[in-house]
């Protein structure tokens, strides 16, 4: 039986790319393995947001070489971003790789494995229809699954390559998202994400909150997530459906960026510090209980001292719950690579290190807040250091490691998928410890609100 390795770089578009090329996979009759020596075709899915990124994939592509060598009839595929990106390049860089596909033509590997084709297949053109091809996935997760709602971008975000690596928005139909998650539902998923560059600004039938509407009415689906959304589309509607749509879980993920206006108006977010104040203003005031996250990058061409200080005063203002914070990176074919008064590393490596030490103190402080609260956990599986303890997410999107207690009997045996009701006791920096305190292995949460 033939066999594939995928290795994923990047977000979780990637990751359910890579999901859905397994699932194309597994249709033509190929089985997964864990090492690349055992594969007959190897996948690298790529990423090219940060050069961090596109310099780890070089590398490994680099090492494969010798496998190549020695077993000239294994292919190589490069998919993803960097596919897009450098198209014919690639094979010319790299005469060891077979196939180049860039993310909006994923359904090309198709007719690729399927007649094995010979090596310099290159499939990097636009697709109108991607949103319209169902695909099928082949997920791990047996409790949370990705669902791609739309594909591409429209907003050019000076630093950002997407749109020319996703292309423009497309949405997918309403009735197929829809369809789609009913047979997740009935396959036992209890949480699904819906995944797009800029969810808020889905538009098919219906808008993204009707969307939200017609999924929190999916029966045994219990929890409703979205990223990303763009603030400047961030409505009240959709402000509304997160506070009354009793799945849709008190989190969201809203990149600011930047705490001056000045960088804003030059990354082209089209919304101002203050603008994006009232957003969060209005989140806390309609869902006092919501988790804020977010995206800050540091040492955009042109920030001074001061502009760096005032996303120092945005972090603390906003006290998110957590960022994830990255030093500017320039990336090939975007406008703010060409700007003038890039910034040096050392001054992006200071300012990231300053971003990070506050936000490590706010995300502390709030983790703290949390003792000897209860929270609903959906339970995922064994926590990552495999200490027989089991993780899962409260609403809120923050991880917790569960501990049994001593009046919760082994034959209570945890399973991933349970909704459990835990008292937080050891609020650690990036997640929660926390105590069983009940355990639902009812297709049911126990969300007192539901
Ligand atoms: S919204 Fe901006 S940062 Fe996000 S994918 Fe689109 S262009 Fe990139």
């Amino acid at each position: 039986m033939k066999k594939y390795y995928i290795s994923t770089f990047g977000c979780q578009m990637n990751v359910h790319d890579s999901e859905k090329m397994a699932g194309i996979l597994k249709s033509e009759g190929y089985t997964e393995t864990d090492s690349a020596k055992n594969a007959n075709i190897v996948i690298f899915n790529t990423c090219s947001i940060r050069q961090k990124a596109e310099q780890k994939f070089f590398s490994e592509l680099g090492r494969i070489k010798s496998l190549k060598q020695k077993r000239p009839d294994l292919k190589i595929a490069v998919t993803g971003c960097i596919a897009q990106q450098e198209g014919a390049r690639l094979l010319q860089r790299a005469s060891h790789v077979d196939y180049v596909i860039g993310p909006q033509n994923i359904n090309a590997l198709k007719s690729v494995v399927a007649v094995n084709q010979n090596a310099g297949i290159i499939a990097v053109e636009d697709n109108p229809y991607i949103a319209d091809m169902e695909l099928p996935a082949d997920r791990k997760d047996g409790v949370r699954a990705w669902v791609n709602i739309m594909y591409g971008c429209n907003n050019f975000c000076s630093y950002c390559i997407v749109p020319y690596t996703r292309g423009r928005e497309k949405s997918r139909a309403s009735q197929n998202i829809i369809n789609e998650i009913k047979e997740l539902s009935e396959k036992g998923y209890k949480e699904v994400t819906l995944l797009g560059q800029n969810v808020n600004s889905y538009k098919s039938n219906i808008n993204f909150p009707e969307l939200l509407k017609e999924i929190n009415k999916i029966n045994k689906i219990k929890r409703i997530r979205f990223v990303t959304s763009h603030p400047k589309d961030l409505s009240d509607d959709l402000i509304y459906a997160i506070r009354d749509l009793d799945k849709v879980c008190e989190h969201i993920h809203l990149p600011l960026q930047s705490g001056s206006s000045k960088i804003l108006a030059l990354m082209n977010r089209r919304y101002t510090y203050e603008d994006y104040q009232k957003k969060i203003e209005k989140l806390r005031l309609e869902i006092p209980e919501i988790a804020i996250t977010s995206d800050i990058i540091a040492g955009f061409p042109q920030e001074t001292d001061e502009d760096h200080k005032e996303t120092i005063r945005a972090l603390a203002e906003i006290e998110f719950d957590g960022i994830y914070a990255f030093k500017f990176s320039p990336r090939q074919g975007t406008k703010a690579s060409t700007m003038n008064e890039q910034i040096s590393d050392d001054i992006k490596s200071e300012r990231l290190a300053k971003i990070l030490e506050l936000q490590n103190e706010i995300t502390e402080r709030k983790n703290r807040e949390l003792k000897g609260t209860q929270e609903e956990v959906l339970v995922e599986g064994h926590d990552d250091k495999n200490t027989g303890k089991f993780k899962g997410r409260t609403r809120t999107n923050k991880i917790v490691n569960i501990t049994l207690k001593n009046n919760i009997k082994l034959t209570d045996n945890i399973k991933s998928g349970d909704f459990v009701i835990v008292k937080i006791i050891g609020p650690l920096r990036h997640s929660l410890e926390g105590e069983i305190v009940y355990i639902s292995h009812e297709d049911s949460c126990l969300n007192p609100w539901m």
